[in-house]
């Protein structure tokens, strides 16, 4: 999936639901606007039939739910994992393929959407001229890389080449100022790996030198392929170069520290921490206006890059730039590039033994490069208004919800609980698509592929670099119609929800409302619980970083956490491997206030109507159950042992199991009792929001 122009998926930036790529950009068929009616009858909404009776809902509750589905379901050849995310993103890939084939075959007028994306599409679908051009397309880039000459002409091209997506160390940003939440700011950020962490370059485990050695192969190969001599001499180079950024760079965790990672700088300040690291020469390649600072989230790693740049020759940085050009484009190219670039982020890094099928991956691409002129296509045809009007009470709900659960907190002093009920008051929410969508003005050639992606990276990256010390945009969205996910934004204080996440198991508005709290429910108090995570709860509800906690109440907070922390960290997936908990914890903690908030969302809109019993199960039940179903999925080992190290979401099934088993009220819907293994005494539950 690419990812877009200086908009780097960074510590300060959106906490989405869920963290596997896979599912970003996609939409979905299953439910018809149509369908999209209250139903008469009321049904449950939950899918019995992948229950497994043999697992005890008090020992493993996520088993109990999903335990059939999880012994009978085989992930896909080319996927990395499977399961209800998973399921709702590939629907909707076919949905958008037939919007698609409906823009391509209608006589389109040039400029107009259906042009845009019909021939974007078509581009990436001519492989037969795809592979009798090789790697022509990207020739010119290689060509300038290849006439660099010394280090400022080198700063110069770093800059250029990062307007293509094309990574560099310098990684860029554009984001609200996290001091001052009205206005743009440029954030610089640790970057220039292309492996998936720093660990893999590090750590000195077996499986860690294989992956090294599966890597080291496909520089090598892609090297060869553009035709470089001493491919494999260079490649080493290269392993080692990137080794050198590796060692420099923060670990994720300390990444996620709010209070390290802003540091303003002045443009002159920070041309003297890159050292030779031309600065003007970069932004000036980069066209960035005149700007009064940057910030720069980890110092240290950029004033060692600083050092590093000069101490590595201008011809080692062409051959890593080469690659890191062959790497981003290697899915453009003829197949030997994309079938290289296969084997190893999918193969061997996540397991995936087919590669994706062809439509998709155009699908995807097209999704994800003009994301908003095909989702203007799907709400069309895939969202309702009455979604949208269900989906605002249930948001209003929750925030009520949320409102009342602060004010009972037996834990925090009024002072600020005064604090976080300002912050809850100023959030704002989105759902289903924008009310302004965006342009996408640039040539698309139905037989240029590789300049329809470069114009796109062009265009988008003018388009960012235009904001810088402008006014925040609050209509803009960060993600699309048709994704399955949802996002927290701390610098905006909102929360966003796609059309594409608005179906079941998510959300059924064919259902009783029991599953809608247990899954949507738990899912909107999920993001607003990340305003009240580990990092949110340093953002006030303008945006800005600001501590707006009474001392105290913080330090009783941080011990909250830290228990949380140690409960994941005792999650093994693996003999050899655990979650991350520090990692984890603001995802752990959004999952844990939103269950909280979402049942008492439940509870509240259960007052004065019937209860009823349906398949068996009580109100309280259905609700546990709707919330375990969201949670259904399978991944490979190989990705799954990534996603530890990668992703700040716990897996599915800690996501489950460790909410339930700090809330008393699902002990009293199944009737928890000590020895069950769900069970914790109740000064052992953790308790937050
Ligand atoms: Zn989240």
């Amino acid at each position: 999936m690419k990812k877009t122009t200086l908009a780097l998926a960074i510590g300060v930036g959106i906490a989405m639901l869920s963290g596997c790529s896979q599912q970003l950009n996609s939409s979905n068929t299953t439910q018809s606007a149509q369908s999209l009616a209250v139903a008469n009858t009321v049904q449950s909404g939950i899918d019995t039939e992948n229950f497994d009776q043999s697992v005890r809902a008090q020992d493993d509750f996520f088993r109990h739910v999903n335990g059939k589905w999880l012994n009978s379901t085989d992930i896909p050849s080319d996927k990395s994992a499977w399961g209800s995310f998973y399921k709702l993103a590939d629907d909707s890939d076919k949905a958008v393929n037939a919007l698609i084939q409906e823009a391509k075959d209608s006589a389109a007028q040039p400029g107009s959407s259906a042009q845009k994306i019909g021939d974007f599409y078509a581009s990436f679908m001519a492989e037969q001229q795809l592979n009798e051009l090789g790697y022509e397309p990207i020739k010119p880039l290689l060509e300038k890389i290849a006439n660099v000459k010394n280090y400022q002409q080198l700063s110069a091209l770093m800059g250029e080449l990062s307007r293509y997506n094309i990574q560099v160390p310098v990684g860029l940003a554009v984001i609200p100022d996290g001091k001052d939440a009205t206005t743009n700011a440029l954030y610089m950020w640790q970057s220039g790996i292309g492996m998936p962490d720093r660990d893999y370059y590090l750590k000195e485990d077996e499986k860690s030198a294989e992956l090294r050695a599966a890597y080291l192969a496909m520089v090598t190969e892609k090297l060869q392929l553009i035709g470089e001599p001493q491919a494999k001499k260079k490649a080493q180079t290269i392993l080692e170069l990137e080794t050198k950024i590796a060692k420099i760079m923060w670990d994720r965790t300390k990444t996620r520290e709010i209070s390290l990672i802003y540091n303003p700088q002045t443009p002159q300040q920070w041309d003297k921490t890159l050292g030779q690291l031309d600065w003007p020469k970069f932004a000036q390649a980069l066209a960035l206006p005149q700007m009064d600072k940057v910030i720069v989230s980890q110092p240290s790693f950029f004033a060692e890059l600083g050092t590093l740049f000069s101490q590595v020759s201008v011809s080692d940085w062409q051959d890593y730039l080469k690659y890191q050009t062959v790497n981003e484009f290697s899915n453009l190219l003829s197949e030997p590039f994309a079938k290289s670039h296969f084997e190893f982020y999918s193969k061997t890094l996540r397991g995936v033994t087919e590669q994706q099928a062809r439509w998709q991956r155009g699908v995807r691409l097209t999704s994800g490069t003009l994301g908003e002129e095909v989702g203007k296509l799907y709400v069309e045809k895939h969202f309702s208004p009455a979604a949208k009007d269900r989906m605002e009470e249930l948001v209003k709900n929750l925030i009520e919800a949320y409102r009342i659960s602060i004010n009972d907190l037996d834990w925090m002093s009024d002072e600020t609980k005064q604090a976080a009920q300002e912050k809850l008051s100023k959030f704002r929410y989105k759902i289903g698509y924008p009310n302004k969508w965006r342009e996408y003005n640039f040539e698309i050639k139905a037989d240029d592929l590789v300049g329809n992606v470069m114009r796109a990276a062009e265009f988008e990256s003018t388009r960012q670099i235009s904001m810088i010390g402008k006014p925040v945009d609050k209509e803009q969205w960060e993600m699309t119609p048709q994704t399955v996910n949802a996002y927290y934004h701390p610098l905006k204080n909102e929360i966003v929800f796609p059309a594409a996440i608005l179906q079941p198991p998510f959300f059924n508005m064919e259902a009783d409302d029991a599953v809608n709290y247990g899954g949507i429910g738990a899912v909107i108090g999920h993001e607003l619980g990340h305003g009240f995570d580990d990092q949110g709860a340093q953002f006030d509800g303008d945006g800005n970083i600001r501590n707006w906690w009474h001392e105290a109440d913080l330090a009783k907070f941080k011990t909250r956490g830290d228990a949380l922390v140690e409960q994941y960290g005792n999650y093994k997936p693996f003999d050899d491997a655990h979650v991350n908990g520090r990692l984890t914890l603001g995802e752990n903690i959004g999952d844990l206030g939103g269950l909280t908030v979402a049942y008492k969302a439940y509870q509240l809109s259960l007052k004065d109507k019937p209860r009823q019993v349906l398949d068996g199960y009580t109100p309280e039940q259905r609700f546990f159950i709707g919330f375990a179903q969201v949670w259904r999925a399978k991944v490979r080992e190989a990705a799954l042992r990534e996603r530890l190290v990668t992703d700040n979401h716990s897996p599915a099934e800690y996501r489950a199991n460790g909410s339930l088993t700090n809330f008393t009220p699902f002990y009293e819907a199944f009737a928890l009792k000590e020895g069950d293994k769900l069970y914790k005494p109740e000064n052992e539950r953790v308790k937050i929001w």
